[in-house]
């Protein structure tokens, strides 16, 4: 027996009709770095278009292009790490809206497009302060006048206006979208139509509306995974869709030894502060080895039976979001460190 996460995509199908509802009339955009933060691209990709999600965030251009090769045409797709010397002229061919966060980016996808003679959709990401690949207000009323330009020429069209926030402070999310609001303006007085506006991620999509506009850009919560300090899943309509499980290798003098480590992503740091479930009873982690995990044990448990590592709470597991709070981190790191050897299994 070998661990692996199981995943709930009947969860996830719930987690992103919530989410989905919450938005609207805004629709939804599901992010799917990391392997759909190691939940499985092309499962989580799938089940999403099954139930009707139009937009798929992909980061960067490889995984679009993936994308592209097993959902189809249909689906629209969104890269944002960009830059010049990367291959764009396959994101172009593989109709990528493209998100567009410096003039070098713009002169090269102009540039590509013009050689193949595709007109890309691109989204000008203005930086609202996040210092995070965008362009800085100072520079925007000249980018966006270049963007009309290379419109007017019909060597692209503007599609859409966005910026990425922090959502870690409602005062700096509300500066970032005052700022975003008049990029927004300035890019309408340089003769751009941008048809799609979006800023929000989980976070400030799910909790304030005012932030949605056209599209709302969620990775974390359609996995269910909530932040550390809440608000929680209950709260937020959410519940965590993957768990991780590892079998019971041996028992002896009150302690067990489960079958995942800190090789397969767990943090060592992790021993003493959390529980992990056997038989639905929360255990104490003693420590994380390399290949194993030792728990306290007593005759309930038995070589074979299954621990629940983490998962969605109803097991006596701690959820992924209780590992984090536990140690200090996000969620998030906990899920795209699970070793990618680790089988997923899929419920359906
Ligand atoms: C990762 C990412 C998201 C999704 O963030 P979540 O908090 O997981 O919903 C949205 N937008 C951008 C630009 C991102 O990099």
């Amino acid at each position: 027996m070998t661990p692996r996460l199981v995943i709930d995509l009947a969860a996830f199908e719930r987690n992103v009709a919530a989410l989905q509802a919450r938005v609207a009339p805004a629709k939804l955009m599901v992010v799917v770095k990391n392997d759909a933060y190691g939940h499985g691209l092309e499962s989580i990709v799938t089940r999403a278009l099954a139930q009707g999600v139009e937009w798929i965030g992909c980061l960067d251009l490889g995984t679009a292009l993936a994308v592209r090769a097993f959902a189809g045409e249909a689906p629209r797709l969104f890269s944002w790490l960009l830059s010049p010397d990367e291959n764009l002229a396959a994101g172009i061919r593989a109709r990528v809206d493209l998100g567009v966060g410096s003039p070098a980016v713009l002169e090269a996808v102009a540039a590509t497009a013009a050689a193949l003679e595709i007109v890309p959709r691109v989204h000008l990401k203005i930086d609202t302060g996040l210092n995070r690949n965008g362009v800085r207000r100072e520079s925007w009323a000249e980018f966006v006048a270049r963007a009309a330009v290379l419109e007017d020429e019909g060597r692209l069209v503007v599609e859409g206006i966005w910026s990425h926030i922090a959502e870690a402070s409602d005062e700096e999310d509300d500066l970032a979208r005052t700022r975003f609001d008049e990029a927004v303006d300035a890019a309408r007085a340089a003769g751009l139509r941008p048809a799609l506006r979006h800023l929000a991620a989980s976070a400030a999509g799910t909790l304030r509306p005012e932030f949605d506009y056209d599209l709302v850009r969620m990775g974390a919560f359609t996995h269910g995974i909530a932040p550390a300090g809440g608000p929680y899943g209950d709260e937020l309509g959410i519940s965590p869709t993957a768990s991780l499980r590892a079998p019971v290798l041996a028992v002896s003098d009150g302690e067990a030894v489960v079958g995942v480590g800190a090789w397969h992503g767990l943090p060592s740091t992790a021993a003493g502060r959390v529980t992990v479930a056997v038989r639905g009873v929360a255990r104490p982690v003693i420590r994380i080895e390399p290949e194993h995990l030792v728990i306290t044990s007593d005759a309930a448990i038995e070589a074979g039976d299954e621990a629940v590592i983490f998962g969605d709470g109803s097991e006596g597991s701690l959820t992924s979001t209780q590992w984090a709070e536990a140690i200090g981190t996000i969620p998030e790191e906990l899920h795209t460190r699970v070793d990618a050897r680790i089988p997923r299994t899929y419920l359906n």
